[in-house]
């Protein structure tokens, strides 16, 4: 796709891009609530029906507050166009319902959030689409199960919580060869440490509810793209079907892209300071971070991305019970399944994110009973490693 670049750097862009004042002068950015808008006329009124005079008509299609953030996270992914979602699982189905058809094949990442191939396999599947799921960073295996019929190749890099990583200038390249299209789901990375599009990807996919919330707040997403996938028919799919965003969310997410840039560095340094340092107890048998030397694509994660994101996985001592008791013994670290936030959030991904998953599925996706994710917040390095010490201790 045609990608935008831009006369101001990142940090700007994340704090500027998008914002139209309107008469008042106000120097934030207005949440907008209101579901329809006043035309001056009957006549102005069919020419906007008609399409004859662009601008506002009802929510579902456009809303001022969510056209600001949208064009903010266009204007930071480097695309022409971005369309704004109720949340990073309607990004998803909005992507294939719009792009997609009955007869259509995919070749999906086999480590890709729970929900995502729940969604692929008991809802899309149900409507003829076909789908195989290959490793994440093996290239034979994604260029074996290319067919006449695939139109799609869909992964997430960084994985969750493994922190593998694909080669996207490589599966780009495998994509347009086959004319298919590489759609990346750019979560735990955002476009602070990375931006696929200008690795040769054609959409992104966000869950706004993470990073670019940053604060565990509001449930979003986002498509982003060129202006026809994903200005046109991903977003005619939006108005038509209405799983957009509200205004209040959108100013909350417009509020954490301006401190998208800093936090990202933050949680990135701070999660390869602790990554290094679990990497040396003995309690801790493996730590899965692509920030260290000793992970498989340290070298590539270096080269795609401009730092390796809050994410650390490690594995204990002790298996389940090891890995419970760690997670028992912290007294401050936040049990929960989220992540992205300014809060440190620890999870046992055997028994949560990927609980519902065969024994066998996740002993392929490698996680083990032991393994135990860490999303790095933004409190003091040292005060995350004394609480996650109280656990070691026990080992
Ligand atoms: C959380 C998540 C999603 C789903 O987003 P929601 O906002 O929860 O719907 C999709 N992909 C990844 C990688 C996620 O972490």
């Amino acid at each position: 796709m045609t990608t935008h670049n831009h006369d101001k750097g990142f940090a700007t862009r994340a704090v500027r891009a998008g914002q139209q004042r309107t008469n008042e002068q106000e120097h934030a950015e207005p949440i907008f609530v209101t579901s329809s808008y006043v035309f001056d006329s009957a006549e102005q009124a069919a020419a906007r029906f008609s399409g004859d005079e662009a601008g506002n008509i009802y929510s579902r299609f456009t809303n001022p507050t969510v056209r600001t953030f949208e064009q903010r996270l266009a204007a930071l992914e480097c695309a022409e166009s971005a369309v704004a979602t109720s949340s990073g699982m309607s990004a998803i189905l909005s992507t294939f319902m719009a792009l997609l058809s009955a007869g259509d094949h995919i070749v999906c990442s086999r480590s890709v959030f729970g929900t995502t191939r729940v969604l692929i396999d008991k809802y899309l599947l149900k409507f003829g689409l076909e789908v195989d799921y290959v490793s994440l960073t093996d290239l034979a295996d994604w260029q074996a199960a290319i067919k006449p019929n695939t139109k799609a190749l869909f992964l997430e890099t960084p994985s969750n919580p493994l922190n593998d990583v694909a080669d996207l200038a490589a599966l780009s390249t495998l994509a347009k060869a086959h004319d298919c299209l590489l759609i990346v789901d750019n979560c735990f990375c955002t476009p602070a440490l990375q931006q696929p599009l200008l690795l040769g990807a054609d959409i992104v996919i966000h869950s706004a509810t993470k990073y670019i919330d940053g604060q565990g707040r509001c449930v979003g997403g986002a498509v982003v793209g060129d202006s026809k996938r994903v200005g046109e028919e991903v977003y005619g799919f939006l108005r038509t079907a209405g799983p957009t965003m509200s205004p209040f969310n959108a100013w909350t997410f417009l509020k954490g892209l301006e401190t998208l840039d800093i936090r990202m560095k933050a949680h990135s340094a701070s999660a390869l300071t602790i990554a290094a340092w679990l990497e040396q107890q003995p309690q801790v048998t493996k730590v899965f971070y692509a920030g260290l030397s000793s992970h498989p694509q340290h070298e590539l994660a270096k080269r795609q991305q401009s730092a390796f994101g809050g994410i650390i996985a490690f594995e204990v001592k002790g298996g389940k019970e090891g890995a419970w008791k760690l997670i028992n013994s912290t007294q401050w670290l936040s049990i929960t399944a989220n992540l992205g936030d300014a809060k440190t959030t620890i999870t046992h991904p055997a028994t949560t994110t990927h609980g519902r998953l065969s024994v066998e599925a996740r002993a392929a996706s490698g996680i083990t009973d032991g393994l135990i994710r860490l999303s790095v917040g933004l409190e003091d390095i040292e005060d995350i490693k004394a609480d996650l010490q109280h656990g070691l201790d026990l080992l």
